[in-house]
């Protein structure tokens, strides 16, 4: 298709990415971006009270579901065409029963008969007891959030007394289960923790995870204790920022992506050693190939991060809707997917919740 042309579909108009032809009868939205992802927050509550993040109250604010509920929602989507199940929070290693929702979620088939990619995201203060019993049950992979890699800047951050020995003890225990390469996820600040950039790139080596920088999303809550952080632009550590500083580190080679729709940009080292992941949604936004939909800890629907409304796929059910009713109405809210955000421009708004209680 010819750049400019008014064939251009709704995707290219939007973003201006090149799109392929829609493969299969899928979970598709408007823009023809398959949605072959799901998020399911299992709880809101957390152990850790992360400066960027949880700076408000501190409890859990948004009910949780029996595990029964996320299982059913779970199956709908995976028979509209999920093929990739991510566990979240808060802090889902928290929450009873997340063993048995593994297992069953495990055993799920993809439309096409495939066995589904089951992953969790946790802060990993509770992964050195968890990390093989999970592996049994049948997860493939986990992602730690982790934001500085010595003892007093993350206990600074998380606000918790020695807390960076037991998640790194949590990081070895899952490389060890085989639940590896694990993820480390760091959320960059300007000022707070960028200058662990080098110190991270030496982790991946040494540790044999893969650490992905990210830059930091206006999705906080509105600091009440002044000790928090507010987003600002500023205070944004951008791909290119952070790729100048590996460069010098050490010469940095480009990886392919793994899919189209993955939201890091790869890269290695001059000796293959490391991997290191850079996920821009603020300065080299990705939503053209979004395949993301997320279920909040309470039974919501939401189709974007930065989403202004939110549908009630547990109330739907309480009201007794049956599997097909259900099915339809997800798929009339994909439908309905945003074509992206619109962070630092003038009409942006922050979404109706934020990153602690949508789960990322
Ligand atoms: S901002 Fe929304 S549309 Fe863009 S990648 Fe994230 S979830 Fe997808």
């Amino acid at each position: 298709m010819s750049a400019g042309s008014a064939l251009l579909n709704p995707m290219e108009a939007a973003t201006g990415e090149p799109r392929e032809a829609p493969l299969r009868d899928s979970l598709r939205d408007s823009y023809g971006r398959a949605i072959t992802d799901l998020r399911v927050s299992v709880t809101d509550r957390c152990n850790y009270r992360c400066v960027y993040c949880r700076t408000g109250n501190d409890g859990a604010q948004y009910a949780e579901l029996a595990i029964a509920d996320y299982l059913r929602m779970i199956r709908l989507f995976v028979s509209l065409g999920i093929e990739k199940v991510r566990l979240t929070g808060g802090e889902p290693l928290l929450r009873a029963g997340l063993l048995d929702l593994v297992r069953e979620v495990a055993q799920l088939r993809t439309v096409s008969g495939a066995p589904l990619d089951v992953a969790l995201t946790t802060n990993g203060h509770l992964l050195a007891d968890l990390a093989q019993p999970l592996k049994d049950a049948g997860l493939c992979r986990v992602t730690v959030s982790m934001d500085a890699v010595d003892a007093e800047t993350f206990a600074a951050i998380t606000r918790v007394p020695r807390s960076f020995e037991r998640v790194l003890a949590g990081i070895r225990a899952a490389t060890a289960a085989g639940l590896g390469p694990v993820k480390v996820n760091c959320v960059l600040l300007r000022g707070f923790n960028d200058s662990q950039i080098e110190a991270f790139a030496e982790f991946s080596r040494r540790e044999g995870v893969i650490v992905r920088f990210i830059e930091w999303m206006p999705l906080e809550e509105p600091s009440a204790d002044g000790i928090g952080r507010n987003w600002t632009r500023e205070a944004v550590v951008t791909l290119d920022e952070i790729v100048s500083r590996l460069q010098a580190y050490r010469p940095l080679l480009e990886l392919p992506p793994h899919a189209a729709s993955e939201t890091a940009r790869r890269y290695t080292f001059d000796d293959g050693v490391g991997e290191i992941g850079i996920v821009a949604p603020v300065s080299r936004p990705f939503c053209g190939h979004c395949s993301r939909i997320r279920l909040t800890s309470d039974g919501k629907i939401r189709t974007c991060l930065f989403s202004q409304t939110e549908h009630d796929l547990q109330g739907k059910m309480l009201r007794g809707s049956s599997d097909l009713e259900l099915r339809a109405y997800i798929k009339g809210i994909v439908d309905k997917k945003e074509a992206r955000h619109h962070i630092g421009e003038p009409d942006f708004q922050k979404p109706s919740r934020s990153m602690v209680h949508i789960g990322g």
